[in-house]
């Protein structure tokens, strides 16, 4: 395959990520290419009129989107093509009572850990902020995207002369050494008004008026490519923007004058076991789909039978073998970067691959010419899960849990290679594509 194509798709990757800092911002530019394709934005409080061909976005919590494009075909038969991401990647998050002011005068950040982070990856690195407020505005609540794209603040390691076996035994407080530095004590400052006060003079959003907020820190550094051939991709969030990014693509490249049932959920909240409001453990896509059914005119027991002809994917980052740990790996089932996407098995059903929902998704990479690759755990070795059981078990759609394989998952500077990312894209593009003329 054309390498150049590959590179300019992960460069577009890249960039998605770079302006997708938190959640919110990942659904916000996800709205903004569907837009750009003609997707209209529907809203859950307002009634639906869906149209044949029509092409269309739900949005819950500014954190959770479910885009679909109507089919002109039966429903009932065909079924929903489903593929599943999340927008959350490991974090930290600014607690409420934001800032502390030490006796010698520095000024701290109170944070606590969003998802299984990589905490000592997170040190001596130039940080920014990013987020949403919920302001007053004209009487009623409104919510405001925020970021500072600038670096604000820093966790610095203590010295090795204070810390002798920090090479050899890091563990780390979660309480007292991460708290990041953000300034020196002022006099006249209030110790709440440090960040408020940053808020308001990078935003013009009001001191006052903001009620509450949402903010979590992110790597000031941009994703970059890397590598002698820049084979890779270096960045923050690859796990898991990169799959939503490629579940976009798909989407918009696959539905140009087509007709089916296709459906792209990025929910927020799998870092911490998605069971919110906007996880995949609600009934957000389910009801969404039984109300698309419904809106198109299907009777009760239609709704059941779509259900019943539908099948989904579950996109999430893989394991790859790490050069230095791949002992780490099941003995016969390796992936490595470069080799395609991997579909991730599990006995006790911590990923939610069967032997159908891996044949379609393989058949889907053969037609897209991509390779693919298997894992499962060592038996010893207890390993991630995904959004992939939950998503199977509430809609009782087969689910295939599959993802691009990446090194130092959860650090804040994930590794992925350009191969893998275009890979990706492909064979769910195939699959939406499946049965189209
Ligand atoms: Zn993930």
């Amino acid at each position: 395959m054309d390498k150049s194509t590959q590179h300019k798709f992960s460069e577009n990757m890249l960039q998605y990520l770079n302006d997708s800092p938190t959640a919110y911002h990942a659904v916000e530019n996800a709205i903004g290419m569907l837009k750009s394709h003609a997707f209209q934005e529907l809203k859950e409080t307002e009634q639906w009129s869906l149209q044949a061909d029509g092409k269309y976005f739900v949005v819950k919590n500014h954190s959770c989107i479910i885009a679909f494009t109507v089919g002109d075909g039966d429903l009932a038969q065909e079924g929903f093509r489903i593929i599943g991401a999340h927008t959350d990647s490991p974090s930290l998050k600014i607690k409420p009572g934001a800032c502390m002011v030490t006796p010698d005068g520095y000024v701290k950040l109170n944070v606590e850990v969003y998802g299984g982070a990589i905490l000592s990856a997170w040190f001596d690195r130039p940080l920014a902020v990013a987020g949403r407020v919920i302001v007053e505005q004209d009487g009623r609540l409104a919510e405001r995207l925020v970021r500072i794209d600038k670096p604000v603040c820093v966790i610095p390691n203590l010295c090795i002369h204070f810390n002798k076996e920090c090479n050899t035994n890091c563990g780390y407080n979660k309480q007292t050494d991460i708290l990041p530095l953000l300034s020196m004590k002022e006099e006249g400052v209030e110790k709440g008004d440090y960040l408020l006060n940053l808020i308001q003079s990078e935003t013009g959003i009001e001191k006052p008026a903001i009620l509450d907020y949402e903010l979590f820190l992110y790597e000031y550094q941009k994703g970059i490519f890397m590598g002698p051939d820049e084979e890779f991709t270096s960045a923050s969030r690859i796990d898991n923007l990169c799959m939503v990014y490629a579940g976009l693509s798909a989407l918009m490249e696959s539905e140009d004058g087509r007709s089916k049932f296709k459906v792209f959920a990025a929910f927020d909240h799998e870092e911490v076991g998605s069971a919110t409001a906007q996880g995949a453990h609600s009934g957000f896509l389910p009801h969404t789909l039984e109300r698309i059914s419904k809106n198109l005119g299907l009777t009760d027991d239609a709704c059941f039978q779509a259900i019943a002809n539908s099948t989904s994917i579950s996109a999430d980052a893989a394991h790859a073998v790490h050069p230095n740990y791949s002992d780490k790996h099941d003995p016969e089932n390796r992936p490595v970067l470069g080799g395609g996407p991997v579909i991730k098995y599990s006995a006790s059903q911590r990923y939610s691959t069967n032997a159908f929902s891996a044949a379609y998704f393989m058949e889907a990479c053969r037609r897209a010419q991509v390779p693919y690759q298997k894992y499962v755990n060592r038996n010893d070795i207890v390993g991630g899960s995904t959004i992939g059981p939950a998503l199977s078990s509430l809609t009782t759609i087969p689910t295939v849990d599959i993802g691009t394989p990446v090194l130092a998952m959860h650090s804040i500077r994930e590794l992925g290679a350009v191969a893998d990312n275009f890979y990706a894209k492909e064979a769910f593009r195939a699959y939406y594509e499946d049965g189209e003329s």
